[in-house]
């Protein structure tokens, strides 16, 4: 049997990652446009970090989804199920606090998370993050949503709404549990033993069940939205107005609510009609407190993530074509013994301003145009006993069939004149 990667990981091909690099690219465009600075933090972490930030009842706790191991000293590390709390490690370690607020930092990297393998859900899959730190207005909030609206759409996609809630102050949370706690704990026998306990650990998350005896009980109660205080409700209002003023599709959702606890206030999540169940292509929210929860200052702040796979696979939904591997500009062929060592020479010295294939052994004319074909070239350079007489190589373009003999030293300029149309 052919060896497996493991189960939930897959290879980036290299056929696959003109995509990934196009992605990347315009991701990283548009954020630094927008004032975000790139942050790259360790794939591992101590245990202790995620877990204070996630919340023990958060399902990367409860559910078991993360990574975690102990290494020869005993220490507890996992790997990163998100990106945020080791990106607010690292604020708080490096004094970023003191820089020009808000700070805005992004990562784009693997993410780890033992779950439940299916179509759009893998163990390891990648992340756009972005974190804004160090502001609580509203107007934060709305622009960090249109950011990631704005970096989406750049990307091609179409398609998108997002759906907008607030989760509220954790008084209001507080209030709101223990009105689900009130309502459901004489009829808990009803419930799944999930929904059981949910209902323990934090009954807002009950709101995001799927089990349909649980969705007859909670269905008809009242919704986070309705415990806002006015403070809350009122910066709520302010987001809305703004994303209104600036044209973004949004839907209201009162029932929103986040797989980790530390969320506050407003809470969004980007969906696309196209890649089904597994619709969600983002999320994220304010997280006033976390910060402070992690030993750093009182520092407001709002994040968000999308997942690049589950991107990618909208964008091949709204436009199949995909962006082709780039071959090399020419493709060398010696045609006698002595041309291979020249070829491999000139290719060294050409690969200083153009991306350049070459064959390692000798070949037949026919033999070397197929290889420079199948390579992807543009050009075909063959080099034989002819051409060393005459110090020339014979340049061929692929695609119309010209053919020309090109002077050794004017060889570089010759084919960098070429690289435009391409
Ligand atoms: P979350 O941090 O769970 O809010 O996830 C943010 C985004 O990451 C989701 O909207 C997905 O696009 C993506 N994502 C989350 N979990 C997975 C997974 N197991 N496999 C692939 N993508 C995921």
């Amino acid at each position: 049997m052919k060896p497996q990667a493991v189960k939930g990981t897959h290879d980036i091909l290299p056929e696959d990652i003109p995509a990934w690099r196009q992605l990347e690219q315009s991701v990283r465009t548009t954020l630094e446009r927008a004032g975000a600075s790139e942050i790259r933090t360790p794939v591992f972490e101590y245990t202790e970090t995620f877990v204070k930030t996630a919340g023990e009842s958060s399902d990367l706790v409860v559910q078991k989804e993360m990574y975690t191991f102990t290494d020869r000293g005993e220490r507890s590390l996992t790997l990163r199920p998100e990106f945020t709390p080791g990106l607010l490690r690292a604020y708080i370690q490096h004094g970023m606090h003191v820089r020009p607020s808000p700070v805005r930092l992004y990562s784009i990297g693997p993410i780890f998370r033992a779950e439940n393998v299916q179509r759009g859900r893998y163990r390891q899959f990648h992340q756009v993050n972005l974190e804004t730190l160090g502001s609580a207005d509203a107007l934060v909030d709305a622009e960090t949503v249109a950011l990631l609206y704005d970096t989406l759409t750049v990307l091609g996609l179409d398609n998108l709404t997002v759906r907008l809630g607030s989760v509220g102050d954790p008084e209001d949370r507080a209030a709101y549990n223990r009105y689900l706690r009130d309502t459901l704990e004489p009829e808990a026998d009803r419930l799944s033993e999930t929904g059981r306990e949910r209902l323990r650990l934090n009954p807002m998350r009950l709101l995001d069940t799927k089990d349909p005896s649980d969705r007859a009980l909670i269905d008809p109660l009242k919704r986070p939205f309705d415990f806002l205080n006015p403070e809350a409700a009122a910066h709520f209002a302010r987001v809305r107005e703004l994303l209104e003023l600036w044209n973004i599709p949004h839907e209201l959702d009162t029932s929103i609510v986040r797989g980790l606890d530390y969320y506050r206030r407003t809470a969004f999540e980007i969906h696309h009609a196209g890649i089904g169940a597994q619709s969600a292509l983002c999320g994220g929210g304010r997280y006033d407190g976390l910060v402070r929860s992690l030993g750093g200052p009182d520092t407001p702040g709002i994040g968000w993530a999308f997942g690049v796979e589950r991107v990618l696979d909208a964008l091949a939904e709204d436009s199949p074509e995909r962006p082709a591997l780039p071959g090399p500009l020419a493709f060398l062929v010696p045609l006698d013994a002595e041309a291979v060592t020249e070829v491999a020479t000139t290719a060294r010295e050409l690969r200083r301003e153009l991306p350049v294939g070459h064959a390692f052994v000798s070949r037949n004319p026919g033999r070397g145009l197929r290889d420079a074909d199948r390579s992807g070239a543009r050009y075909a350079v063959l080099r034989g006993t002819n051409e060393r007489e005459n110090g020339t190589f014979q340049v061929k373009n692929l695609q119309s069939g010209e053919q020309e003999d090109v002077q050794e030293a004017a060889l570089t300029d010759y084919l960098l004149e070429r690289t435009e149309s391409r």
